[in-house]
């Protein structure tokens, strides 16, 4: 052999946000970390580049222990991503009929999601709710009574499905505790559907194509000029 054979690069599975699964990523470098303090503490990070073997997508991995974090004899890392993995992400659906204000709470809701800040999720859902019973002037004492009264204009079902989260029973947004993330998962999919019901049924109906009009039958017996321009 006249040349050296590359080393075998080191490979892990990470989940890709670009190819949206789980992938190899090949390790193209790594940055090591240590700090040393009193009475025998010590910490250490290990930084590593890695790019995705299908999209070459690069994610930075950040491992870090400390002394003391060992299992038997194995050490044990807490491992972070940048950017975050977006693997529990949720995509934000196009409603292209939504008022403006809405369409602000929807998507502000989603992101909060996102980034993990489920209290301003939950506000910000509530947020939605309360601006669709403004906007279809939905009356009501709290927002309880009028979600109750969203049954006028909703399925019963997704009324229901809307009292079944204790947050958007919760009056003060100040005794908001973090919801669970299922459940507020759950609720952005249920006011997808509310959303999707209210202000997008008859835009999307709209955009079917028409059906051929029965043409009249005098048209074709009066003797009609066709118009100018027409096909
Ligand atoms: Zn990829």
């Amino acid at each position: 052999m006249d040349e050296a054979t590359p080393p075998t690069p080191k490979m892990k599975r990470v989940y890709c946000n670009r190819c949206k699964l789980e992938t190899n990523h090949v390790e193209r470098g790594t940055h090591r970390r240590a700090d040393s303090g009193e009475h025998g503490f010590w910490d250490e990070t290990v930084y590593t580049l890695w790019t995705c073997a299908g999209c070459d997508d690069g994610t930075m991995e950040t491992a870090w222990t400390m002394a003391g974090m060992e299992d038997g004899e194995k050490q044990i890392y807490d491992f972070s991503y940048a950017p975050t993995r977006a693997e529990e992400d949720l995509s934000q659906k196009v409603f292209r009929q939504l008022p403006k204000q809405l369409k602000l709470n929807y998507g502000e809701a989603v992101s909060a999601y996102n980034h993990r800040l489920h209290v301003l999720s939950a506000a910000g859902l509530r947020a939605l709710i309360e601006g669709i019973c403004q906007d279809k002037k939905i009356k009501g004492k709290n927002l309880e009574q009028r979600i109750d009264c969203l049954e006028t204009i909703l399925p019963k079902n997704i009324v229901q499905n809307l009292h079944g989260f204790r947050f958007m029973g919760n009056e003060a947004l100040h005794d908001l505790g973090a919801p669970d993330s299922k459940d507020l998962r759950l609720a952005i999919e249920v006011s997808e559907d509310l959303l999707n019901f209210l202000y997008e049924l008859d835009y999307k109906a709209s955009r079917l194509p028409k059906k051929a009009k029965p043409q009249p039958q005098e048209a074709s017996n009066t003797g009609s000029q066709p118009r100018a321009g027409a096909e």
